[in-house]
């Protein structure tokens, strides 16, 4: 088997990070030939000095001379979001991770299924915003959508080609910081407190989406999507110990679940080796370890993200994208200390309101419905109570 040639796309984030230690953890089977960050020239440039892609691509065009000083060998060098699309096409490619922070990596996958790639997509919220084109795009392409996210990831590995006979699907979530808490007290929460995850360590804006449950209102319309679920049967359960990362239950009422720790090299691995299971240096659970599993309904009333979220998923065209919109919005200002920490599902659903879904919506249709709901969430934001 050769190695699989990937595109890492985020590679200063945490995925990204997790991306390049799978790549040292089996270098035999992945070999890392273009990565891109936003703004961190020097991070980029130690990690790409490191594993040597033979490009690079910094979006930030003012930082391009740091990126070069930086630099211990000539890669190809890419600027700029033109730059992503570029180098998610580049023919020596078979694969490109996306895992850029909200909608940024959305025209880079859809340059990438055009040009005949693979996608494996952390970025979960591309595929909310426009699910139903990236995945009709990759059809009609003949590529694969590898699902990063471990919840998705759990869920691909129990399907295994049987997606017809799914009764349900169950997502499990840790219930974030906040799991206990009673409402009366999420007026006080601090942004430290919010991004301080149980189990899963994680950039800033997933993190606060884990707390709000957010995150897990994006995975139910990202399941939706991947897998050609009804919104109906995707369901959501509390977790605490993120050992099972999700569960499908079959027509026969037999039901599969994938566990392993909470690392994110499991899935990342698994949706870059895939069809075929690697050995690698990762730890296997310790049974003997697990004092317990457990399981519980959300409190649906107290996080009404998960409600929102189904509300989004089944009214589909540009609800998605704007609920999304919003909430990065949302997120952006109770991180900055403009709003508290409950305006964030208020601003989304403010938003939500005043929008009039268009069905089946093209992408121009799409990226004017986030543009919008970006202006709106921002005005929402700026009279939302501190
Ligand atoms: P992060 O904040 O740690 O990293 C974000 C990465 O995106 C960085 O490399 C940054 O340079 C890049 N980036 C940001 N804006 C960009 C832009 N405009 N153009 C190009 N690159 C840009 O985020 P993360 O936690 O790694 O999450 C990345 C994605 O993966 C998110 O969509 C998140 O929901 C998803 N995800 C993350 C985890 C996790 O464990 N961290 C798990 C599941 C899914
Ligand atoms: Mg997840």
């Amino acid at each position: 088997m050769k190695r699989k040639r990937v595109v890492v796309l985020g590679a200063t984030g945490s995925i990204g990070e997790s991306a390049l230690k799978v790549a040292r953890d089996i270098p035999e089977r992945v070999e890392i030939v273009a990565m891109a960050a936003n703004s961190n020239a020097e991070k980029l440039a130690a990690a790409a000095n490191e594993l040597r892609p033979e490009s690079v691509c910094l979006v930030d065009k003012g930082k391009i001379d740091i990126l070069e000083r930086a630099l211990a060998y000539q890669p190809r060098i890419f600027c700029g979001e033109e730059g992503l699309c570029e180098i998610a096409c580049l023919t020596s490619a078979d694969m490109v991770l996306v895992a850029i922070v909200g909608t940024a990596g959305l025209r880079p996958a859809l340059a990438a299924i055009e040009a005949g790639k693979d996608l494996a997509v952390a970025s979960k919220e591309i595929l909310v915003m426009a699910g139903e084109i990236v995945m009709r795009e990759a059809r009609e392409k003949g590529v694969h959508v590898l699902p990063v996210d471990s919840e998705h990831n759990a869920i691909f590995q129990c399907l295994d080609g049987r997606a017809s006979e799914i009764r349900r699907i169950i997502l499990t979530a840790s219930g974030g910081p906040f799991r206990e808490m009673p409402r009366p007290k999420f007026d006080s929460i601090t942004s430290e407190q919010a991004l301080k995850h149980p189990t899963w360590n994680m950039g800033p804006k997933i993190t606060i989406d884990s707390a709000t449950l957010f995150n897990k209102g994006l995975e139910m319309i990202e399941a939706h999507w991947l897998f050609g679920v009804e919104m109906k049967r995707v369901e959501v359960v509390i977790h605490p110990q993120s050992i099972v990362h999700s569960l499908v239950e079959f027509a026969d009422g037999s039901t599969l679940a994938q566990l392993s720790y909470s690392d994110m090299c499991f899935p990342i691995q698994y949706a870059i080796t895939w069809p075929e299971r690697v050995a690698n240096t990762l730890p296997p659970l310790d049974f003997s370890k697990l004092a317990k599993l457990e399981f519980f309904t959300p409190r649906y009333e107290d996080f009404p993200a998960l409600s929102l979220a189904r509300r989004a998923g089944e009214t589909g065209g540009t609800l998605p994208a704007v609920m999304n919109a919003a909430n990065e919005i949302a997120v952006a200002a109770f991180l900055d200390g403009q709003v508290r920490f409950p305006s964030i599902w208020q601003i989304v659903e403010r938003t939500m309101n005043e929008h009039a879904s268009v069905a089946h919506a093209d992408l121009e249709a799409i990226l004017a419905a986030d543009q919008w709901a970006r202006e709106v969430a921002t005005r929402i934001a700026k009279t939302s109570h501190r």
